[in-house]
């Protein structure tokens, strides 16, 4: 089977939301691709004194609403494509979330487990070198993904100050708490997460007292689901996984102890009375909610068939292919689509950005208050698209989303 095109997938999906609103046809063609988008080069001294260059990108999708928001990702398997298509779903993520930003998205193709901390800073500071002029707190605004966190953010946003010759901590958000950073922003994408698991449960009749929950990736929105879930809710986690493999309790997991074994054995894998599984199997569990917090394509129309979760939550970006996505809803599965149901994250770090701008910073229960109120306006209002139009809820989202992007357009006077 050759690999899904993820870039390919989003426009398959903005296509069909096209036909279903009726969009203007030259919204839609402008919609299909990037306004923008920058590729570097990085040439980093490695420890052992040789050279080594990483290739890196930023697009930045469209920006009709406010300045372009996305994280950044630093993986091996990163290619332009997954870096655009993760920059159109950050537009139609800010949009539905009614945020006055745009979406943008950068990669560096690296593998970080394999660097030290010394060539991980080298590689962030000169990212921010090669793209510094092409971002800026009201202009392009990156943010931490998959394998960047506060420190590489801390790192970046050191860097840019140094240029800009002054401290201008609003160009990164998902920063540390002593640079800038927002209360609430470390377990934001889970918490907000969670919200709108909260009100799909109360649409599914499902109890979450009594609900058991399987996390496919136990990296920082994996293990927060997993905590909280057990800590707000009081659900069972009963499976969850990383790269290397997966692990089983029907009894149920502790979260906080096995991200300790995580810290220290490097993977969830072996931890102390639980059974082995593997990634595909965990996806098949008979559990109440599935939670795919790890990266794209992984339930495809192959295993979808399969999938017995009533509810499930994609904190990961992109994990479900259209394939699947119309076998789920025949078989009367309630995705929460990713764009909805990650959107925690980067709503805390407008949050930040507000902060920064304002020089005034909230404490974690306001975070906290508004997340809540945002995420769970947003999933109502996809609830009422899906029923308005009678279509599944990935559907509904890109109507909403869709349709505020196209009317910015319009008023600007693009189209
Ligand atoms: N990387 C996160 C996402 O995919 C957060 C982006 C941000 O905070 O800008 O939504």
């Amino acid at each position: 089977m050759t690999k899904l095109n993820p870039f390919e997938v989003v426009q398959k999906q903005l296509d069909k939301c096209a036909k279903i609103i009726k969009l203007d046809s030259n919204v839609h063609e402008i919609l299909r691709v990037p306004m923008r988008e920058l590729h570097v080069s990085l040439p980093i001294r490695m420890d052992d004194g040789s050279i080594k260059v990483f290739q890196g990108f930023r697009v930045q999708y469209n920006d009709a609403r406010g300045p372009t928001k996305g994280g950044i990702r630093f993986h091996p398997d990163e290619t332009i494509d997954t870096v655009r298509a993760l920059a159109a779903w950050m537009t139609w993520k800010c949009a539905l979330l009614d945020l006055p930003l745009g979406g943008a998205k950068g990669g560096v193709i690296c593998n970080p487990k394999q660097m030290s901390q010394g060539e991980l800073e080298r590689l962030s500071r000169a990212y921010i070198n090669q793209v510094g002029q092409f971002i800026g707190p009201d202009k392009d605004i990156p943010a931490p993904d998959v394998y960047t966190n506060p420190q590489v953010m801390a790192w970046m946003m050191d860097e840019y100050s140094k240029i800009a010759g002054k401290n201008r901590f609003g160009v990164v958000t998902g920063k540390p708490l002593g640079v800038g950073g927002s209360a609430g922003r470390g377990d934001a994408t889970a918490r907000g997460g969670l919200h709108t698991v909260r009100e799909a449960a109360k649409v599914c009749g499902i109890d979450l007292k009594k609900a058991t929950i399987a996390v496919q990736g136990y990296g920082n929105a994996g293990y927060y689901a997993a905590y909280l879930a057990k800590t707000l809710f009081g659900s069972k986690i009963v499976a969850v996984s990383d790269t290397k493999g997966g692990i089983f309790s029907k009894g149920g997991l502790d979260p906080e102890a096995v991200r300790e074994h995580k810290a220290k054995t490097g993977s969830v894998i072996n931890f102390p009375n639980t059974k082995p599984i593997s990634n595909e199997k965990l996806l098949e569990l008979e559990v109440d909610i599935l939670i795919p917090a790890a990266l794209e394509n992984v339930i495809t129309g192959k295993n979808a068939p399969n999938i017995k979760a009533k509810i499930v939550a994609e904190l990961a970006n992109g994990p479900t292919t259209p394939e699947a996505d119309d076998i789920l809803y025949k078989n009367g599965v309630h995705v929460i689509p990713d764009f909805l149901c990650n959107a925690g994250g980067v709503t805390v770090s407008y949050f930040e950005m507000v902060q920064n701008f304002y020089m005034y910073y909230w404490s974690e229960k306001e975070v906290h208050e508004r997340l809540k109120n945002k995420i769970t306006a947003a999933y109502s209002s996809v609830l009422k698209a899906s029923k308005e139009y009678n279509v599944n809820m990935r559907q509904a989202a890109y109507i909403v989303a869709v349709k505020r992007v196209a009317e910015a357009m319009k008023i600007r006077g693009w189209i």
